[in-house]
């Protein structure tokens, strides 16, 4: 038996009720094969034992009242997994599917997706079952408040800096926010996604779509090809979706497809910047749902119950949630002639669709390296607030780009070196578990 194996069995007997947990570790686990052959250290000081383990997991009550005066009660999580190159950072979700498996999985990516940003920042990941759909902005606040009471107990700008995810956009930051300050009186930078007016980056609510469609133009430079003509599938229709869109049409590409967990919309013409504001109007003001986009756009197509992958593309940008491309889904899209898979969300093909991509010499950027443009704009959010300074704009933008090369790089780079070219997912994990299996060797055994 391997190292891995070992490993892999350990984690399993120790977590048997964390699925996505177990299978964000084994995807890891498994290719890093290599390296460990390589690096016999790693073994010795049982850094996988130790990597798979959360430094730290915190659970507590979410007690608020509705409108009404109702009482409800939540679950709060905060997952600090790893700190050996940087305060922990990642995002918050707010969605009734929340638990222990997908916030430990989401941390344990995290991890590895902050190392490849270049920056110095740890991995952690949090959020609550609470499901902010059809709430009033008194009640979302009042719950953001609740939360917070506690949160503040365990966060700080040098300490663990958390962020968005899914249901948790610039309103709950605000919200979240506010109370933190209030708590502690001070105004820092312990949250990111801050409003602009306070303390907030440029291109931060853009910077995830923005980067996984970069990812995508790194990974198409190397057939001599980019987006420009190509239609793109999308999934999704919140912030992810939306900024991935924008940046679709930006260089040129065709974006036709917008996705929630009610349906899809197909929209063969092609989802302009007039057609886009609607969408960013529809989700982010009124809070409603994809469907009423074909009333606006009556030559759409509404398909209920279903997701985008079905529609002929060129590209896919899976921007909504874990494991929402099955392996028919993979082969549905391969068939089609879909050649290029961005993923905007964390985890959104089963494994079984990662081989079926693989195998049929698809360019796939799992999300740890597409989507890591959010938080690659976090930290630089974080520099910011340190230095008290403003960057423009362009500034932003330019770092961006210039992250999502260099994540490119290491990732296409390492893939060759380990022997797998073309294999975006081995180079990710190799590249992204070498920085901090060496920190955590520097610094003992903590
Ligand atoms: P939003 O809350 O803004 O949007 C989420 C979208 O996904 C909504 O359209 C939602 O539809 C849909 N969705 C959520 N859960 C499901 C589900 N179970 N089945 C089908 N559709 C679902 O979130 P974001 O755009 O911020 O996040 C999207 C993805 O991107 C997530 O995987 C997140 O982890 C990842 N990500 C986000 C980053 C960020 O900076 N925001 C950074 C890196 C990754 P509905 O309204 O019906 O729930």
């Amino acid at each position: 038996m391997s190292y891995t194996t070992d490993v892999l069995e350990l984690i399993e007997r120790r977590n048997p009720s964390e699925p996505e947990f177990l299978q964000a570790a084994r995807e890891v686990l498994e290719s890093l094969e290599p390296v460990l052959d390589r690096h016999p250290e790693y073994q010795e000081q049982c850094i996988l034992e130790r990597i798979t383990e959360p430094e730290r997991v915190i659970m507590f009550r979410v007690p608020w009242t509705d409108d009404k005066g109702n009482i409800h009660v939540n679950r709060g999580f905060r997952i600090e997994f790893n700190s050996a190159i940087g305060p922990y950072k990642g995002g918050l979700r707010f969605h009734p599917t929340v638990n222990l498996s997908i916030l430990k999985f989401l941390a344990f990516e995290q991890v590895f997706k902050n190392s490849l940003t270049t920056q110095p920042i740890g991995g952690g990941k949090g959020g609550s079952d609470f499901d902010p759909k059809g709430k009033s902005d008194t009640e979302v606040m009042r719950f953001c408040q609740s939360f917070m009471t506690e949160l503040a107990q365990h966060i700080g700008p040098d300490t663990d800096v958390p962020a968005g995810d899914i249901g948790v956009g610039g309103r709950e930051i605000g919200y979240l926010f506010g109370q933190y300050k209030r708590l502690r009186n001070e105004f820092t930078g312990v949250l990111t996604g801050k409003g602009l007016n306070w303390g907030g980056s440029r291109i931060r609510p853009e910077a995830t779509g923005y980067g996984a469609v970069y990812f995508a133009e790194n990974m198409l430079s190397t057939r001599c090809d980019s987006i420009a003509g190509k239609v793109c599938t999308v999934s999704g229709s919140g912030n992810v979706a939306q900024y991935t869109i924008e940046k679709i049409n930006d260089l040129g590409g065709m974006a036709v497809s917008l996705s929630d967990s009610s349906g899809t919309i197909y929209d063969p013409d092609g989802i302009n910047a007039d057609k886009l504001a609607y969408v960013m109007e529809l989700k982010n003001i009124r809070r409603g749902r994809i469907k009423e986009y074909v009333e606006k756009f009556p030559k759409a197509e509404y398909r209920a119950g279903a997701r985008p992958w079905g529609i002929k593309c060129d590209c896919a940008f899976p921007s909504a949630t874990q494991n929402e491309i099955s392996a028919a889904d993979a082969a549905k899209l391969v068939e089609n002639g879909c050649f290029l898979v961005s993923e905007g969300a964390n985890m959104p093909t089963e494994p079984e669709g990662v081989d079926i991509f693989q195998a049929n010499g698809v360019l796939y950027g799992p999300g740890k390296a597409a989507n890591a443009g959010g938080v690659a704009v976090s930290g630089l959010e974080m520099a910011q607030n340190a230095q008290h300074v403003t960057w423009t704009r362009e500034e932003v933008d330019m770092r961006l780009r210039e992250i999502m090369k260099a994540i490119h790089t290491q990732a296409y780079e390492v893939a060759e070196e380990y022997g797998r070219p073309g294999n975006y997912v081995v180079g990710a994990n190799i590249a992204g578990f070498i920085k901090v299996a060496d920190a955590m060797l520097d610094q003992g055994l903590v």
